[in-house]
């Protein structure tokens, strides 16, 4: 049997590019989106009553990795990449109809010169991913405080510091627009967004990431990471 797919909607996220995204949901409660309705369910009675739930269930693909395949054994970044998992064993990306799902905060429901939108936040999703259903998050079936998470038993702290240099300081603070960038940039940086293999060394290196249309360069010094330049894409 095979049947399609289409998206309802799509998500306009800060997530430029994949590096730096947190690995779940609400890990970085800064991270805003919108998830915006395509025509065909671009109408409130779709949504009527959602915003009497704070969360909610997203259904997307992975659409910037779905078409280049997958495994039945995939390396979580948890155990270090050195340990094999059965895909389903895990939230791997590449799998089998490239499908995830992350439960998100709604923040509001906008309906604005003709376009429906959810208002969300701390989302791990890149920007433009494609959603195919949202469901209500039902704190009476789906919080399973007595469930065992093998591997992924915790949530996955680091011992990373922030801090930032004068120059990202004053641009953090010209941006009005965006009053949460620097506790934004600040959690994104305490999740460690280096892969896993590099995380073992004791490094000194500077990184780079997109966040919103800025570009972000740190520097890593052990467990401490300093903001060194925010700037504007240049387009
Ligand atoms: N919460 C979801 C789940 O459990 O199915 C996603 C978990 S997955 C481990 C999270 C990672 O997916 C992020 O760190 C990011 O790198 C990646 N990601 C997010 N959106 C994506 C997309 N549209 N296509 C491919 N990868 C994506």
């Amino acid at each position: 049997m095979q049947f399609d797919i289409q998206p309802i909607g799509v998500i306009r996220s800060p997530y430029k590019q994949k590096f730096a995204i947190p690995r779940q949901p609400r890990l970085v409660p800064e991270a805003k989106a919108k998830l915006v309705f395509c025509d065909e369910f671009n109408r409130e009675e779709f949504v009527r009553g959602i915003e009497e739930f704070s969360h909610l269930w997203l259904l997307f693909r992975f659409h910037e990795t779905a078409d280049k395949g997958y495994s039945a054994l995939v390396r979580p970044p948890r155990l270090g990449g050195n340990e094999r998992k059965g895909v389903f064993a895990t939230r791997a990306t590449f799998r089998p109809n490239g499908i995830g799902m992350s439960a998100v905060k709604l923040e509001g429901v906008e309906y604005k010169n003709g376009q429906l939108a959810l208002l969300l936040s701390g989302i791990d999703l890149l920007d433009g991913t494609p959603i195919v259903d949202i469901k209500p998050y039902l704190p009476y079936s789906d919080a399973l405080t007595d469930a065992a998470a093998g591997f992924a038993d915790t949530r996955p702290e680091t011992a990373m510091t922030v801090s930032f240099t004068e120059q990202a300081e004053t641009f953090i603070r010209t941006q009005s627009d965006y009053p949460e960038l620097k506790a934004f940039i600040t959690n994104v940086l305490k999740q460690d967004p280096r892969p896993a293999y590099k995380k073992k060394k004791a490094e000194t290196q500077s990184y780079g990431m997109n966040l919103y249309d800025f570009n972000i360069r740190w520097m890593v010094d052990g467990e401490h990471n300093q903001v060194l330049e925010v700037t504007h894409i240049q387009p």
